[in-house]
């Protein structure tokens, strides 16, 4: 039997390019190997205020924008969250069984909650769910960015703790970091990485980006001082993740990017930074309005909701009578 491998991707804003280095590149690359599990987590993006009708939109988007990137939707179940009540029926006996102090050291919560004056419980919460989205389908492996690290450890936690306490129900899950592109920075501040809900759009390239924004914002993306073009994660963070994004997209390693650049100017990396990026996108657009206009998503989606459920009602069962639910 093949191993399992889940992922997904919030609709909490348009696609960047960092989520298709860390999240769908990976799905594709791996989906011949692993049985794959890709959802859409709208669950997830009500932790911060949504407009209801976009996030209808947004949902749609990523699943044509999953297909356009080279997913298939025979050989991966693509599903919406909340259209498997078992998620939230999970995640609450999971919550029950995780403390406030673990909780209270994830890194994500704290980003996303600073200088904010009202934050929402479910942010706070939000890993937990996550540990239920993975460990209702038994995955063996979630290939996530290195931002969702910590999260694929506190589901590792939950499963060994659960199992102790009721005896052996959950795989203990791994994180699958790629090697290139796990953390595509923020343009404007390379200190940070880049997220599709970012406040300024200037910080991020969007896979839907037309070609003069995309050009735009290289040319205009935050360097270092010094001039030479050296991979230097530490002091040269801007140049260092145009080399990352250069290599994620022309399908090299950093150090041939490095080689290819030798000797070059600031600006002629960020032009065939952009050069690679328009070529790749633009052909991604396209199959992107092709798959919207047509009937694929809701057949997709009616599929994958249906494999899902038949993984996740029995799982959901199992757990809820070995806590004690229920009439026996
Ligand atoms: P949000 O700002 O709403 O949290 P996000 O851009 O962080 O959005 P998520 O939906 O949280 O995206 O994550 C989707 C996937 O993309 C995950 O696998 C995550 O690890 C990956 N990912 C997110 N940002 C980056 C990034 N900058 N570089 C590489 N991978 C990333
Ligand atoms: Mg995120």
């Amino acid at each position: 039997m093949k191993k399992r491998l889940l992922t997904g991707l919030q609709p909490s804003g348009e696609l960047t390019i960092g989520n298709y280095c860390g999240g769908v590149k990976q799905v594709v690359k791996y989906q011949d190997e692993y049985e794959t599990f890709l959802f859409v987590p709208d669950m997830h993006s009500i932790t911060v205020p949504q407009d209801p009708e976009t996030l209808h939109r947004r949902v749609r988007e990523i699943v044509a924008m999953y297909l356009a990137c080279g997913v298939s939707p025979e050989k991966c179940h693509i599903y919406i969250q909340s259209e498997i009540p078992e998620h939230a029926n999970l995640s609450w006996i999971l919550e029950c069984h995780s403390y406030m102090g673990e909780m209270s050291r994830m890194t994500q919560f704290k980003a996303k909650s600073e200088g904010k004056k009202e934050i929402g419980c479910g942010l706070f919460t939000y890993p937990i769910l996550m540990a239920a989205d993975i460990l209702l389908y038994s995955a063996d492996v979630v290939p996530t960015g290195a931002d969702q690290k910590q999260h694929v450890e506190l589901a590792r936690n939950l499963a060994q703790r659960f199992n102790k306490k009721y005896g052996e129900t959950f795989v203990v899950p791994e994180p699958l970091i790629p090697t290139i592109g796990a953390k595509i920075r923020d343009l404007l501040d390379p200190t940070k990485k880049m997220s599709k809900s970012a406040e300024n759009p200037k910080a991020s390239v969007f896979l839907n980006d037309p070609e003069k924004a995309i050009r735009k914002k290289i040319m205009s993306a935050v360097t270092d001082s010094g001039e030479s073009v050296v991979f230097d994660e530490e002091n040269k963070p801007g140049v260092s993740n145009l080399l990352t994004i250069y290599a994620s997209f022309a399908n090299c390693s950093v150090q041939d990017a490095e080689k290819h650049f030798e000797g070059a100017r600031y600006g002629d990396l960020k032009k065939e930074v952009a050069d690679v990026l328009v070529a790749f996108l633009r052909e991604l657009q396209e199959k992107y309005r092709a798959i919207l206009a047509s009937g694929a998503v809701d057949e997709t989606l009616d599929k994958g909701r249906d494999e899902a459920r038949a993984i996740a009602a029995p799982m959901y069962d199992k757990v809820r009578r070995l806590v004690g639910f229920g009439r026996v």
